[in-house]
């Protein structure tokens, strides 16, 4: 174990992390940052950003995000391509257990985001990275001239949706409901694309292709007649939500009962010394943005926290 005690650490390194870094590093507590399991968060498997402030013209979700790593890192922020595995966090400094090796630090943010989810069916499983995908900006590219589905209603299923048609000759949105949570402004134009179509009160009962490895289509349920059809699809694409990433503090901070931290004052946690920001403990906006603006109050009150502790 390292014997320097650090001032702070960042769990994640997407838009609160990176922005919880800046004003660290800005405050001179030389953050680490610990970039975790998906390097940069959601927005750097995303594509054009229109809705960031001050790019007029929007911006790349990955350029977004190298912006904010070179920003923090011209103040001093470090980076360490690891995750965390476990912590104690009623010792004090912090031990944070990083597999090959051990930081101590006397405050933590946790800013690690939240994961897209699956449907959990046994043939998505097995098809996942053999025409099943949950990341459309990844893997849209091997789907040129193919016919594909979106799974989804709300606006990351519009996004994956059209920023899939670029490849695809044709793209099915299935939505299990009516309604759709999307924005007004995101389904209208997905709604307009000649090569979208829609099909909704639909469930996907199984992804067809196991045995020959490769998506072939869906077998979906109408759930209001209970008719089943076959869509001949080759890729599937998720676009159902996120899963908080924050399993590893169950017990010793409040997690609700979706899994997300519950926070008081923002960015507090139950633990003093740790704080918490981003799409990890916000289930409301989850905006780049709002992610953005908790990172910056995690900072913040880290300093805080550390000049009331004499650090
Ligand atoms: P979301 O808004 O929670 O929508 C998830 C969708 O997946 C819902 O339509 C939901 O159906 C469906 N779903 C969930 N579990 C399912 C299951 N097991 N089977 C079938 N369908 C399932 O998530 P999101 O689209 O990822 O968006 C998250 C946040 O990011 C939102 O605040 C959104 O506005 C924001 N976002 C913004 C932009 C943008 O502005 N450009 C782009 C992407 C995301 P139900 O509706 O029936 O629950």
């Amino acid at each position: 174990m390292s014997q320097t005690i650090r001032d702070t650490v960042i769990l994640g390194s997407g838009c609160a992390g990176l922005t919880a870094a800046i004003y660290a590093a800005r405050a001179n507590l030389k953050p680490l940052v610990l970039e975790g399991h998906e390097p940069g968060g959601q927005l750097s498997l995303t594509t054009l950003v229109e809705n960031f402030p001050g790019w007029a013209e929007g911006i790349q979700g990955p350029q977004l995000i190298e912006n904010m790593k070179q920003q923090a890192a011209r103040f001093g922020a470090e980076f360490q391509m690891a995750h965390l595995v476990s912590v104690d966090l009623s010792r004090r400094p912090f031990v944070l257990n990083l597999g090959q090796e051990e930081v101590r630090t006397h405050t933590l943010t946790i800013a690690s985001g939240a994961s897209a989810r699956w449907l959990g069916l046994p043939s998505e499983q097995a098809l996942i990275g053999h025409g099943v995908s949950s990341c459309a900006t990844c893997d849209g590219f091997f789907f040129k001239g193919k016919e594909i589905a979106v799974i989804g209603g709300g606006d990351s299923a519009m996004e994956e949706a059209l920023f899939l048609t670029r490849f695809a000759s044709k793209v099915t949105v299935i939505h299990r409901r009516e309604h759709f949570r999307a924005s007004k402004i995101m389904l209208e134009r997905t709604m307009a694309h000649p090569t979208v179509q829609f099909l909704t009160n639909t469930g996907v009962e199984e992804v067809l292709g196991v045995e020959e490895k490769e998506v072939r289509g869906l077998r979906l349920l109408n759930t209001l007649t209970g008719q089943e059809t076959m869509l001949p699809v080759s890729g599937v694409f998720l676009a159902i939500g996120h899963t908080p990433n924050a399993s590893m503090f169950a017990g010793q901070i409040d997690l609700d009962q979706d899994g997300y931290v519950l926070t008081h004052d923002n960015v507090f946690t139950r633990a003093p010394g740790v704080f918490a920001c981003g799409d990890v403990q916000d289930r409301r906006y989850r905006q780049a943005i709002t992610a953005a603006g908790s990172g910056c109050m995690a900072a913040l009150e880290v300093e805080k926290y550390l000049d009331e502790h004499n650090r």
